[in-house]
């Protein structure tokens, strides 16, 4: 499959069915099903870890946060009320849309419908969550070359690891709950993106696994060191 169109499929998704099952798992009100309760809570987890991370591990107020593939603004939302600028972006128009439901007039942050490939401008802290995972490893590693570029001194991302074990879980299909639900998900080898990660002048201080019965990811915290 040609890269264009991985994505397209991706966009097409969270506009359509993707976007009425995160919409739910990306709230707190919705009734949810046990599955998707799991992944709630495991998101979550994620989102807080870098939200500690961003607040004892440096400083907030006053930064500029560029968040890409920002879905609802579960990070983006507290991430402003905590004074950071941010800028918040995502390919999908209805994510887009209820994000800024969820603000209602406030103008901070600012949400914008566009791939991440096209953002522009340079930011404090760029934060990627749960969206390398819908592309293969040539790609991912492609998006994190484009992210370091708009990054001054911090880039935050989270995947799903590739290992044996998370390898096995994947084939006897008890990890991913039915094909049908979600994309195809992508998991990528830490040493390699740590590497890129590298080679772009970055060197990952600190990572935290978060792992449930069906949410998974892996978080980077690289800080720029050249
Ligand atoms: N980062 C958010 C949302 C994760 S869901 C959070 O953690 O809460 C993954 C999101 O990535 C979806 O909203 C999807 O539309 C978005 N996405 C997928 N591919 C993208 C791309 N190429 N550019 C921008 N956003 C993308």
């Amino acid at each position: 499959m040609d890269k264009s169109a991985d994505k397209e499929l991706v966009q097409e998704y969270f506009n359509t069915t993707g976007f009425e099952r995160w919409r739910k798992i990306y709230s707190d009100t919705e009734k949810v099903s046990k599955v998707q309760q799991d992944i709630r809570e495991g998101h979550q987890r994620t989102v807080d870890q870098v939200l500690y991370w961003l607040k004892y591990k440096g400083r907030v107020e006053g930064t500029t946060v560029c968040d890409a593939g920002c879905g609802v603004g579960s990070l983006s939302i507290p991430l402003a009320k905590m004074g950071a600028k941010v800028f918040a972006s995502d390919i999908s128009e209805k994510m887009i849309h209820e994000a800024k439901e969820r603000i209602g007039s406030a103008d901070n942050p600012v949400f914008a419908v566009s791939d991440l490939e096209s953002i522009t401008g340079s930011y404090d802290v760029v934060v990627c969550l749960d969206v390398l995972i819908h592309y293969p490893t040539e790609q991912a590693l492609a998006m994190l070359t484009h992210l370091a570029k708009l990054a001054k001194t911090r880039l935050i991302i989270s995947f799903a690891p590739k290992n044996w074990f998370y390898d096995l879980l994947k084939k006897i299909g008890s990890l991913f709950p039915g094909a049908s639900k979600t994309t195809r998900a992508y998991l990528h080898q830490e040493n390699v993106l740590k590497r890129r990660l590298h080679s772009l002048g970055f060197q990952v201080a600190r990572s935290e696994l978060i792992a449930s019965q069906f949410y998974f990811a892996l978080i980077f915290d690289a800080i720029r060191t050249a």
